[in-house]
């Protein structure tokens, strides 16, 4: 017999599983919520760890998904510092690290993700930091009030908000990348040289089309970063921003079906191979409605709306996770840019607007449908591609009519 029952068990202090106890709620949910996260702090934010909490525009509180005291009024029981250490899908009980054992009607798993580690010589110096939480943000803050050279390894969001963040703190700050520009992985290398003009008029140097050799330090403290072709960069700080990895090891250990894409598979309702089971965030890789295809996605705005339609499943739903997939990003106060899609091998990119004014829109088209689209300062072009994307609408022979600021997209 488990030491407890509970209605509904959440595994996961982040986003996905604390906007999910809110709708569990919302939705009339009567019976006990518990919610586990193995982080010191309650359910926050993570997108101002590279932002506004690392300039010190935002405090702690600010991050936090809801105040401290809503979470009693909403009778949702929190339990952070605790680890779910074993999951029994077929008893339907959890382990804690507490050793305490809980029983379930319906569970949610949202294990996150964590930080990719590059194994390189240097590694354990002091001063090499990786970024994902408050914690991690907090110490790259302290040791940036000691630095004055900093380098960012890795040319997407993390070392470009980093460095932006930094560089308003007055540190010198160096991205090293194997892209040729920032963010040509994710949206191309048209919308990666506007950013990077962005950061290099600012003051951050950019050297990419290399990478990672090493770190060099003084036995205790990091020194320099020697990159593959023999560059040396000076640096008392690094930060490593190089993607991250589902965490699925709960579940794999639970015996729930695991996805080509590393995550746990879920159907478009979410619900993994195991009935009851629900998966939303960074680790749930569901059948897209809107893609046709298995999509797991690691985007702030996927694991709230995912956590919603997971309560309204575990109450016995029958919704169907058919939101188009939204990603942002700043650049200090400098730039920020909206992202829907994602498109992942797409073979003509259209450019409305006028980069060097500061203001477009990028389409991402993969055969004759558009699978993705960037925005800066456009947003009612990030609208209407919502509404092309969703409904898959043929646009392969408007490609004029996108590119061109006076056709009104509405017409499509
Ligand atoms: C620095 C940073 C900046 C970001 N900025 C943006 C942005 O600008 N825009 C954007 O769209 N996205 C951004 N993201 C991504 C976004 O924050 C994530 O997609 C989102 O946090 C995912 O939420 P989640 O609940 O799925 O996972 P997580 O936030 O990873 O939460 C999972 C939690 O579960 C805990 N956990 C894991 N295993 C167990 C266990 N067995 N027992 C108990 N607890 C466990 C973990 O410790 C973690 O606290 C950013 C991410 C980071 C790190």
């Amino acid at each position: 017999m488990p030491d407890r029952h509970v209605a509904h068990l959440l595994i996961g202090g982040g986003l996905a599983a604390a906007n999910c106890a809110r709708w569990l709620r919302e939705s009339g949910a009567a019976g006990d919520v518990l919610l586990v996260g193995r982080e010191p702090d309650p359910p926050y934010n993570r997108p101002p760890c590279s932002k506004g909490y690392l300039q010190g525009k935002e405090s702690r509180e600010d991050t936090f998904f809801r105040p401290a005291a809503w979470w009693d009024e909403q009778r949702i029981e929190l339990r952070t510092r605790t680890t779910v250490t074993k999951l029994d899908a077929v008893a339907r009980t959890a382990t804690l690290s507490t050793k305490e054992e809980v029983g379930f009607d319906s569970a949610l798993i949202a294990t996150g993700a964590n930080v990719r580690r590059l194994p390189v010589d240097g590694a354990e110096l002091e001063g090499v930091h990786y970024l994902r939480t408050l914690g991690n943000a907090d110490a790259i803050a302290r040791d940036a009030a000691e630095a004055e050279r900093v380098v960012l390894i890795g040319g997407s969001y993390i070392g470009t908000e980093v460095a932006a963040s930094l560089t308003l703190l007055g540190k010198r700050c160096t991205i090293l990348m194997q892209e040729p520009v920032v963010h040509a992985r994710g949206f191309g290398e048209q919308a990666g040289r506007f950013f990077q003009d962005v950061l290099e008029s600012h003051g951050v140097e950019i050297v990419g089309d290399d990478a990672l050799a090493r770190f060099e330090g003084d036995g205790e403290r990091v020194q320099r970063v020697v990159t593959a072709a023999g560059r040396e960069l000076l640096a008392d700080l690094v930060v490593i921003g190089a993607g991250a990895a589902p965490e699925v090891a709960l579940a794999r250990a639970a015996g729930l079906e695991l996805g080509e894409g590393g995550g746990v598979r879920a159907s478009a309702r979410l619900e993994t191979s195991v009935p009851g089971i629900y998966a939303a965030g960074d680790m749930c890789e569901y059948d897209s409605p809107i893609h046709g295809r298995p999509i797991r996605i690691e985007h702030w705005d996927v694991a709230f709306s995912q956590g919603k339609t997971a309560a309204l499943n575990m109450l016995g739903g029958e919704q169907e996770h058919d939101v188009v997939p939204y990603f942002f990003s700043d650049l200090a106060d400098w730039a920020s840019l909206e992202y829907i899609g994602p498109a992942r091998d797409w073979d003509a990119e259209v450019v409305r607007g006028s980069p060097g004014d500061g203001e477009f829109s990028v389409f991402y088209l993969e055969g004759d449908r558009l699978t993705g689209a960037l925005s800066v300062g456009r947003g009612e072009d990030l609208a209407h591609a919502r509404r092309l994307l969703a409904e898959r609408t043929p646009v392969g022979e408007r490609l004029e009519a996108l590119a061109d600021v006076a056709f009104d997209l509405a017409e499509l």
